[in-house]
């Protein structure tokens, strides 16, 4: 029972191990709790903007009871949420908010973060030059402690150059931080290096190759589930379609943009719709549509460079309708916004205002100015063309494409080693837990050898305290034990039992005359005859120096005395085998008696049974006598 019960325990103790190193991972990777400053919060942010930012706002009533560390994550987190979801001026106050807080002591990920937002927001306004600054100081902050971060700004920073035209170092840029990204194994970023290569792509009119990284971005941001990215290269790829003059596909692919910007109810957000609707109609020389969509998107909130658009488009398209005082107020309303951002003076968008002027001066028949600003604009637009598109750039761009290829390679094959690595690990992971299971069950089979051993050494000791050691038969106080228990399991059963007693007749002789030795061989045979001769159900043992007694259930007084004759005889035909191997003869007597009422306990019996041997003893010995007379 004892043993059973051990090794129970010790399997379930076995299971419950090799279940938990095995559960290990999985409640692992349960324990991710979300906190702000973790990467996984990122990954919900993008994938659920507007709720995330809601939950955020809710946050905001503890804010002052709040660590400082906590304050900053919360603001950081908030203005990523408000960049989103393109609250813009929401976003420029939070990172107002922020900077308030932040100081040199500060989190350097957090002062990384802010630099960031302010490079968003002079982006935005069209300081690029200042963004450029604040990107450069995100990648310092970021170099050595987020990659994800620092490889986030280059990209930015390489955005803002191609939108100064500075297209070779921004795909040089593009080129370290596409690199760094397929190291990294982030898919996010890869993703974002897409977009933003189909971006640049795209302002330099090679349409296909724009087409062709947007739609990888797509792809990546669907299989993450982030919506406001998928909405953005939506309408990268409208965009590039509309620069490819593709119009049906522009507008079908704007159309789908207005469907996925619905994650957010901010309608500040039609701006962008109607924008890229606006500028393709009126491309497209559908005017009278074009004028609504371009007034919409004037009533929301947008970016002053592309308000600038759209005053060329809708001069151009009033120059059409021959609305020509409305067309210069447009054309003026465009040059004052590119006035504001100097840094798109010279560049193709700026010299297309002096083309619409040309087809303006031209409408009003004031042919001297059209001619002129016509001669300047082709002039300075194809000098631009021939920067951008000389050998030189192209030449760059062509070995960047095949070195960028080449590192693609060397970091795939990278990967793949590292991923046979991580198998391999895995492998022997697994080979861990099979040598621990193994190692727990050779444990459990030592316990079991263990508590074995001990469940026999137990026994052992046991025996040895019933056991007399010289007979092999039971001792006197087992016998005596075992007498009592009989009498009262016969009395119960109303059952019969005998006991026999007996004696070695002039046992002393035999030792005086072989030594003691001998005496002990002859006892020990003729425990063995007693066995031999006794049933198995019967029970003996030596109770004194040559004295014997043997317990017979089921047995009455006249079986007795045959069970007792017959081994009386066997010990009187047996030869006996003294020390130096003497053959003897020996002999016993015997008494017999019979389990009465009135003996109720094995002291009382004993007497009936001694008495009986002694009258044996009496009769000359060798004999039977029961108590028979006695009792009766
Ligand atoms: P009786 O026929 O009347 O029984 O005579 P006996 O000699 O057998 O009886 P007695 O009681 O005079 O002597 C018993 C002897 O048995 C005395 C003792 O030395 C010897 N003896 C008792 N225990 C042992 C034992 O374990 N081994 C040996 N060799 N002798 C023992
Ligand atoms: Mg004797
Ligand atoms: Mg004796």
């Amino acid at each position: 029972m004892q043993l059973t019960k051990v090794i129970i325990i010790f399997i379930t103790l076995l299971l419950s191990v090799s279940h938990k190193a095995g559960a290990e991972q999985v409640s692992l990777q349960k324990q991710q709790v979300m906190t702000l400053h973790q990467v996984s919060t990122e990954k919900q942010l993008f994938s659920e903007p507007w709720s995330f930012y809601q939950k955020l706002l809710a946050s905001q009533k503890q804010f002052p009871e709040l660590a400082n560390e906590e304050k900053l994550w919360l603001l950081v987190r908030r203005a990523q949420c408000e960049n989103l979801l393109y609250f813009y001026d929401k976003f420029a106050d939070t990172t107002q908010e922020l900077k308030a807080l932040v100081n040199d002591n500060t989190n350097i990920i957090v002062q990384a973060y802010l630099a960031y937002y302010q490079g968003v927001i002079k982006q935005r306004d069209g300081d690029y030059q200042g963004s450029r600054v604040y990107f450069k100081q995100t990648m310092a902050l970021t170099k050595q402690v987020d990659r994800h971060l620092y490889v986030t700004a280059k990209l930015e920073l390489a955005y803002t150059h191609s939108l100064s035209e500075l297209f070779d170092t921004s795909l040089a840029d593009m080129q370290e931080a596409y690199i760094e990204a397929f190291a990294l194994n982030d898919n996010f970023l890869i993703a974002t290096i897409n977009e933003t290569y189909g971006a640049i792509y795209g302002y330099m009119r090679q349409n296909e190759k724009s087409l062709e990284y947007y739609q990888k971005a797509l792809d990546s941001y669907e299989k993450l589930g982030y919506k406001a990215h998928i909405a953005e290269a939506i309408y990268g790829i409208a965009t590039t379609y509309r620069y490819w003059k593709k119009y049906d596909l522009a507008v079908e692919n704007f159309k789908l943009y207005q469907k996925k910007i619905t994650y957010t109810p901010n309608t500040n957000i039609i701006y962008f719709a109607s924008y890229g609707l606006g500028m393709t109609l009126a491309e497209q020389g559908n005017c009278h549509a074009a004028l609504v969509e371009i007034e919409r998107a004037f009533i929301h909130d947008g970016l002053d460079d592309f308000d600038a658009e759209l005053y060329k488009r809708k001069a151009s398209c009033l120059i059409q309708l021959q609305r020509l005082d409305e067309a210069e107020q447009a054309l003026n309303n465009a040059r004052a916004l590119f006035q504001k951002i100097p840094e798109l003076l010279g560049t193709a968008w700026h010299l297309e205002v002096d083309k619409i002027a040309g087809k303006l001066a031209y409408a009003k028949q004031d042919y001297q100015v059209a001619y002129q600003l016509l001669a300047t604009y082709y002039q300075k637009y194809t000098d631009i063309l021939i920067e951008n598109s000389s050998a030189r750039v192209a030449s760059i761009r062509a070995s960047m494409e095949i070195e960028r290829q080449e590192v693609e390679q060397a970091l795939s094959k990278q990967r793949i080693r590292a991923e046979k690595l991580a198998f391999k690990t895995q492998e022997q992971e697994t080979l861990q837990h099979r040598y621990f299971i193994i190692f727990l069950l050779i444990l459990l089979l030592i316990v079991f050898a263990i508590v074995v051993y001990q469940h026999r050494t137990n026994r052992k000791i046991f025996e040895l305290s019933i056991v007399d050691s010289l007979s092999g038969l039971y001792n006197r106080r087992y016998i005596f034990e075992h007498l009592d228990k009989q009498i009262s399991r016969t009395s119960a059963d109303k059952g019969t039992l005998s006991i026999i007693l007996f004696d070695i007749d002039d046992f002393k002789r035999i030792n005086d005359c072989y030594g003691h030795p001998s005496g002990d061989l002859v006892i020990e045979q003729i425990a063995k005859i007693t066995i031999e001769t006794l049933r198995t159900e019967d029970v003996s043992g030596r109770i004194g120096g040559e004295e014997f007694l043997a317990i017979l259930p089921r047995t009455d007084l006249e079986q007795g005395e045959i069970i007792a004759e017959r081994l009386r005889e066997n010990i009187n035909n047996h030869q006996f085998m003294t020390e130096d191997g003497h053959r003897m003869s020996i002999s016993a007597s015997f008494g017999v008696a019979q389990l009465t009422l009135e003996l109720n306990d094995s002291k009382s019996f004993y007497a009936v049974v001694d008495e009986a041997l002694y009258l044996a003893k009496a009769q000359g010995k060798n004999c039977v006598m029961s108590a028979r007379n006695n009792i009766n």
